[in-house]
């Protein structure tokens, strides 16, 4: 049996990596860890009897109660960031399946990766955060990190075999988010109903936000350069709404590998855990009969100002990748609180941006100040923005 941790087990991708290892049926759960849903954390413990599990901190005193009604057999409950450690540094796994949503996942994943595990990486903001850091422990320990961001899965796939002087370029498909033909006045004035209807994937609310902005391409851009290892200027995009061509590989003679799939998170996170193998899976198979097209287009940087952030973050490079992802935390939360409209998380961005002056990546110390930093930068620039409008009231 592969022993398994899961960081972010009540999540989409958590849920969804649970049904692969039911359907698998030779890996086994030794730690999780969640945040604050109790209930459904509880129902998982119970199934997967995992030895050490993670909470938040005043959660854990419902956890146990939860799972005393549930007659399930105790684990070991720790909480906050060094439960989250714990779990993603247990001796026995091999695997870390990194889902938890924003930067609380950085410092685990990186203890994993320094520990050696195989880390399956769905949480990209921690590699956007310090991919110095990130990739230079996995060197020392010698971790692998696979993606399961299904864009990076597939360009992984479509690696396989090819020599990196050889690509010409990275080519990330969107699916353009819920606002995709929308006016500039349209998405300015989007509820959080209407930017939550991701129009091909069922996730979580951060990553459905940021979809909705095209901040998650931009941060997908970050995380391609750490994990294949090209620069900004070889790294692109193009918005293909049937999300059924997951992503590309443009090679050095004009040949383009492309990798397709259902729309399906359990086809990416198979992958990861079972790399190099290819096993079969649970999901119906792509019918290519059934695909009337395939649209690609550019995507439109005038509406989705977002992503020209990301690529500035990564030229500016150092600490200002960071400072993006930490603003944008702070702008989608208040975007989803109702304190600010959907076309303000990108002036907001761009604003904290503005304020700092990259730094180098020197420490783990230096991403957590500098994240900090940004946060503070954020709320500030949302506070103005509030009393601003109560003056105007
Ligand atoms: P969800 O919001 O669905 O899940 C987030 C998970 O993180 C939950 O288990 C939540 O616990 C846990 N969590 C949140 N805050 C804390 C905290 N402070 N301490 C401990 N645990 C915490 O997110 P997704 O599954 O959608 O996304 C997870 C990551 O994967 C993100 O980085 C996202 O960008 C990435 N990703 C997601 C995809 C998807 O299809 N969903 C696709 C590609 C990448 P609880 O609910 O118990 O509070």
């Amino acid at each position: 049996m592969k022993a398994i941790s899961i960081l972010g087990s009540t999540g989409s991708i958590g849920c969804n990596t649970l049904q692969v290892i039911d359907h698998l049926g030779d890996t086994r759960v030794v730690a999780m860890a969640a945040g604050r849903n109790v209930v459904k954390f509880a129902e998982q413990i119970a199934k997967y009897k995992p030895e050490v599990v993670s909470c938040d901190a005043d959660c854990a005193e419902d956890l146990s109660r939860e799972l005393h009604a549930l007659r399930a057999a105790m684990p070991n409950i720790e909480t906050g960031e060094s439960g989250l450690i714990a779990v993603a540094t247990h001796a026995e796994a091999e695997t870390v399946v990194s889902a938890t949503v924003g930067a609380v996942g950085f410092v685990p994943t990186l203890r994993a990766i320094e520990a050696g595990k195989r880390v399956a990486l769905a949480n990209k903001e921690t590699l956007v955060m310090a991919g110095e850091l990130m990739t230079a422990a996995a060197q020392n320990s010698g971790a692998e990190i696979l993606p399961v961001d299904s864009e990076h899965n597939a360009i992984h796939q479509c690696l396989r075999g090819e020599r990196h002087s050889e690509v010409k370029r990275l080519i990330l498909t969107a699916s353009g988010g819920p606002f995709r033909e929308k006016t500039r006045e349209q998405i300015a004035s989007a509820t959080r109903e209407e930017a939550l209807k991701h129009p091909s994937w069922t996730m979580g609310e951060k990553i459905t936000i940021d979809s909705a902005t095209l901040m998650n391409k931009g941060l997908e851009v970050i995380e391609a350069k750490w994990l294949f290892g090209f620069e900004a200027d070889q790294i692109s995009v193009v918005v293909h709404p049937q999300s059924v061509v997951h992503s590309m590989v443009e090679m050095v003679d004009g040949s383009i590998i492309a990798q397709m799939g259902v729309t399906d998170m359990k086809h990416a996170i198979q992958y990861a855990l079972t790399y190099p193998d290819r096993r079969e899976n649970c999901l119906a198979p792509l019918d290519l009969s059934k695909l009337s097209r395939l649209d690609f287009e550019e995507p439109d940087l005038d509406r989705f100002p977002c992503l020209s952030l990301a690529y500035s973050a990564l030229k500016a490079g150092g600490t200002m990748p960071a400072v993006l992802n930490a603003a944008n935390e702070i702008a989608v939360k208040a975007f989803l609180d109702g304190r600010i409209k959907l076309h303000e998380i990108a002036p907001l961005n761009a604003g904290v941006m503005q304020a700092h002056s990259a730094e180098t990546v020197a420490d783990l110390e230096t991403v957590l100040r500098v994240d900090q930093w940004a946060r503070n930068a954020a709320e500030k620039l949302i506070a103005v923005k509030a009393n601003s409008a109560a003056l105007a009231n």
